[in-house]
């Protein structure tokens, strides 16, 4: 007798391969069996004219404080993501300093119960907070800077590398699976290219991923993706341009630059050994961060997300309160700080070409925990399934599984995810290909969206129909199959 069978339902394992019917049994956290005629289970699904998939997994998350304080999960459970990423663009909680923070750490590490001394005090946090989904921690080059450095305004000193890697070395001996940058930000923009490849030098003998909000997403695009490939070829690691897009009107279109110029690295890149260069990217056209006058103004237009001084602009266009207020744009943008913004900035051609990429990964870059984030939180996953998939016919439905299970999984070392197959663990995602679909909007942005009906987080379900269901995420191990699948929650059958 199985714990649970999922029956009757079109497999779509997530490595690319043509769907077939097979039920699915469940057992101790791992998927036994997958087939035809196999055994009952204590629990069954019925799972008729709907894709059984492996639990999707979100390359590039900001959820490090959500998956401690918002434990189901549901913005994330809600779309069948079963594994965040998290610790992305620089920013992760540890090690973080008191103090005034530089942005975009002030974004998301504010308030009490933020702040990690340490790297591993965060794991320790994750691992005692029973969650839905899994979590796969980076660590934040931003994060590291406003520890080490008294000022983040400079390049880093030699001594200060130093102090940095040695954190490093220590994050990824604690679990965490790579570092991120953002040297897009003010403060991390001081980072030079060889600051980034010393702080980062450990990442090469533990196999670890190297992932970065590049220095420029517009008009020196190309540069960034030079600089991007020249330090993922020093450390020889899978190297991750996150969330790819092109900025501002003149750099419409640019996508087939940069994606034949990732192409151009990524065909040198067997002459390095561990070197593989690949993206991930969020299927809207607008992007989200902290409010900046110069981004406003590449914009067509600026929704404010989060405004804690003045919680009455929330939801408004920064241009008409910087009319009403008599103020100009940049006088605006003071006014409101500290803010995040939603910037619409991207030509939906690039996006499309982009999402298309066969070496691109979904991930949804989502903002939790602000008064009316960008919609990407909430719906990435079933408008990429709904609208480019089945709507747009961009590509496969076995093809779009692939870019958030599979493929994903591969690239981030996980040895048991990310596939429908006997052995693997139990994380399952099963919905209805014909009406999957993001409800999620930027007016409304906190939504359900449409045809996911079981989520499957090792091997306990999850969200089943509308209802949020057991917290069995883990902390995954880098590197490696995790070895230990017992509940997390008493009372659960094991
Ligand atoms: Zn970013």
């Amino acid at each position: 007798m199985f714990d649970l069978v999922i029956r009757q339902g079109t497999v779509i394992d997530g490595s690319g391969a043509a769907r077939r019917q097979a039920d699915v049994a469940i057992h101790e956290g791992r998927i036994a069996e997958v087939g035809s005629g196999i055994g009952r289970g204590r629990e069954e699904i019925d799972a008729t004219g709907r894709i059984v998939a492996p639990g999707f997994i979100d390359a590039h998350t900001h959820d490090d404080l959500a998956m401690l304080v918002q434990p189901h999960m549901r913005p994330k459970i809600s779309q069948g993501v079963t594994t965040c990423v998290c610790g992305n663009c620089g920013v992760s909680l540890g090690p973080l300093p008191d103090g005034p923070l530089p942005e975009p750490l002030s974004l998301l590490a504010d308030g009490p119960g933020t702040r990690f001394r340490s790297a591993p005090l965060y794991l320790e946090a994750l691992r005692d907070q029973a969650c839905a989904v899994n979590s796969v921690p980076l660590l934040g080059h931003s994060a590291l800077r406003a520890t080490v450095m008294d000022r983040v305004d400079r390049a880093a000193t030699a001594g200060e590398v130093a102090a940095m890697s040695a954190l490093v070395e220590e994050a990824l001996r604690a679990g965490y699976h790579g570092v991120s940058t953002g040297t897009f930000y003010t403060g991390a923009a001081h980072a030079t290219t060889d600051e980034v490849i010393g702080v980062c030098a450990p990442l090469s003998r533990h196999g670890a991923v190297f992932a970065t909000h590049m220095r420029d997403e517009a008009d020196r695009v190309l540069d960034s993706i030079d600089e991007t490939a020249a330090i993922g070829r020093a450390l020889g690691v899978t190297t991750i341009v996150s969330h790819h897009k092109l900025g501002g009107l003149a750099n419409h279109g640019r996508s087939t630059e940069t994606l034949a110029r990732i192409a151009e690295h990524r065909a040198g890149q067997g002459a390095t050994p561990g070197f593989d260069l690949v993206l991930d990217c969020y299927p809207y056209t607008a992007s989200s961060t902290v409010l900046r006058a110069d981004r406003v103004r590449s914009a067509e237009r600026t929704l404010v997300t989060t405004c804690d001084r003045h919680p009455q602009y929330v939801g408004r266009d920064v241009a008409q309160i910087a009319a009403e207020l008599g103020l100009s744009i940049e006088a605006a943008c003071q006014h409101l700080q500290p803010a995040g913004a939603v910037y619409f900035a991207m030509s939906e051609i690039d996006v499309e070409r982009i999402l298309a990429w066969p070496a691109t990964m979904i991930g949804s870059d989502g903002i939790p925990l602000q008064a009316r984030p960008h919609p990407r939180l909430w719906g990435s996953f079933p408008r990429v399934l709904g609208r480019y998939c089945r709507d747009r016919g961009l590509f496969t439905l076995e093809a779009a599984v692939h870019k958030m299970t599979g493929l994903t999984a591969a690239r981030f070392g996980l040895a048991d995810r990310g596939l429908v197959a006997a052995g693997m663990a139990a994380d399952v995602t099963v919905f209805d290909a014909a009406s999957v679909i993001d409800r999620a909007t930027f007016d409304e942005p906190e939504q359900d969206s449409v045809g996911i009906d079981w989520v499957i987080v090792n091997g306990q379900v999850a969200w089943a129909q509308g209802q949020v269901g057991a917290l069995a995420g883990r902390l995954l191990p880098p590197g490696g199959a995790t070895t230990r699948l017992k509940p997390a929650v008493k009372g659960r059958r094991d």
